[in-house]
């Protein structure tokens, strides 16, 4: 069933909440490294992301900047006055009660990215934390690994702004290609390095055009892929049907996703005033100058948007080549074009070539330029001339046979030439050579 038809006489409303790892030296609050990846259990901790009494927090000026420079990638505004507040749940990943996160004043406000489907998204806030300790549940025991803890996480959260899983799904993937081409970041989803979290209602087409959003959500957490998101929401959207169709209002909760069985209730979804949020009075409020955020804003490379803007503009390719070769190939493939453009072929057939040749595209850019250059077409009118004058020269018979009045000689002509050169000719330009060759 397609999503429309999944949707029936529903409109789907969706938001987003993103949560990222930035690759920095150490951790968001303390000296230990950052690289915690593939480390022994509780090898890569202190007193401070081991929450011992006593020990405080020291904010990591590198996972500040690197955030910044996201959240101004994202189009965000930079909030001058920022601070970080204590988020308070009790859970066993997080011995010391509560999360140092932020409230009220967030390092970043007020976002928008372009989709592909040319709707926009709009991003409400994106804001740094620490991440939590690790549990994992074992014959009737938890286990807790603390390597985890205290790792910058960038929280990216969107407004209610989606209304298909296609966008959202877009959205999460420049989010993803965003962080690559800064550089601050690998998001590894297979790692936990990135992880989506999509608030999910459903409303009718009436409250859609008056703009009015459903008086529930339910947040799907931890979904920890692209086809994990779509699944979700789908599964999401045909459970709630059934309930808005018996005239009941789905319950305002958190559910989890599980392959094979869809979304399971976890938990009664908490209100702001739940987790008691107050400034965290152990780092004093920050306040950032505008010569500093110029100065961010001249530290940002070319973003995906303004790339793919440019290989249209410079290179004459088609958006959705660009969109492909900027998004969901990546940087790397961004420069390979332009390395094989730079050995002498032309933008299109490079694209072309990157884009749709998975035999091509992995070769250096000298041999991928090596073999577009042999099989070039041949648009050049004095060189096509030239091949012309060859081919009759070669064919004495098929000209005379023309000569005299047999029209389908012309036909053996065209495609003699064509095999001459690889097919690599525009067949009426040739037919129209040979024609004006013998006449
Ligand atoms: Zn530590
Ligand atoms: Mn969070």
């Amino acid at each position: 069933m397609n999503e429309k038809e999944l949707l029936g006489k529903y409109c789907l409303v969706l938001g987003l909440e993103i949560h990222l790892h930035l690759k920095t030296g150490h951790k968001m609050f303390c000296g230990c490294s950052a690289d915690i990846w593939e480390k022994d259990p509780n090898s890569v901790v202190c007193p401070t992301c081991l929450a011992l009494p006593g020990a405080l927090p020291v904010p990591n000026f590198e996972a500040i900047e690197k955030m910044q420079l996201l959240a101004l990638g994202l189009n965000c505004t930079l909030n001058k006055d920022s601070r970080f507040d204590r988020k308070h749940y009790f859970y066993p990943d997080l011995p010391k009660g509560y999360q140092i996160s932020q409230y009220k004043q967030p390092f970043a406000i007020n976002g928008k990215l372009d989709l592909q489907s040319g709707n926009i998204a709009d991003i409400e806030r994106v804001h740094l934390e620490e991440d939590v300790a690790k549990s994992f549940h074992e014959g009737g025991k938890t286990l807790l690994d603390f390597n985890k803890s205290g790792m910058p996480l960038v929280e990216i959260v969107t407004r209610p702004c989606f209304k298909n899983i296609d966008d959202a799904v877009d959205f999460c993937k420049q989010v993803q290609t965003m962080v690559r081409y800064l550089g601050i970041g690998d998001v590894d989803m297979e790692k936990g390095q990135m992880r989506l979290e999509a608030n999910i209602s459903l409303r009718t087409k009436k409250q859609e055009e008056k703009n009015e959003l459903p008086p529930y959500k339910v947040e799907v957490k931890n979904i920890n892929s692209f086809r994990f998101m779509e699944k979700a929401v789908r599964s999401e959207i045909a459970r709630q049907k059934e309930i808005l169709d018996e005239g009941k209002t789905p319950v305002q909760e958190n559910r989890g996703y599980k392959e094979g069985v869809g979304t399971v209730a976890q938990r009664s979804k908490e209100e702001a005033h739940d987790y008691r949020y107050f400034p965290e009075p152990d780092i004093p409020p920050m306040v950032f100058d505008d010569k500093y955020i110029d100065s961010l804003k001249h530290r940002l490379p070319e973003l995906p948007a303004q790339i793919r803007k440019r290989l249209v503009e410079q290179y004459g390719i088609s958006n959705d080549s660009a969109w492909v070769l900027v998004e969901t190939l990546g940087l790397e493939y961004v420069k390979k074009m332009e390395e094989v453009v730079k050995l002498g072929v032309d933008g299109k057939s490079a694209a072309n070539a990157i884009v749709n040749k998975a035999e091509l595209r992995n070769l250096p850019a000298d041999e991928i330029a090596g073999k577009l250059k042999t099989v070039k077409e041949v648009t050049d009118e004095t060189q096509l001339a030239e091949l012309v004058k060859k081919v009759i020269l070669e064919n004495p018979k098929a000209a005379e046979d023309y000569k005299k009045g047999k029209e389908t000689a012309i036909q053996y002509l065209v495609g003699a030439m064509m095999k001459e050169i690889g097919g690599k000719a525009d067949a009426n330009a040739v037919k129209k050579e040979i024609l004006h060759q013998l006449l």
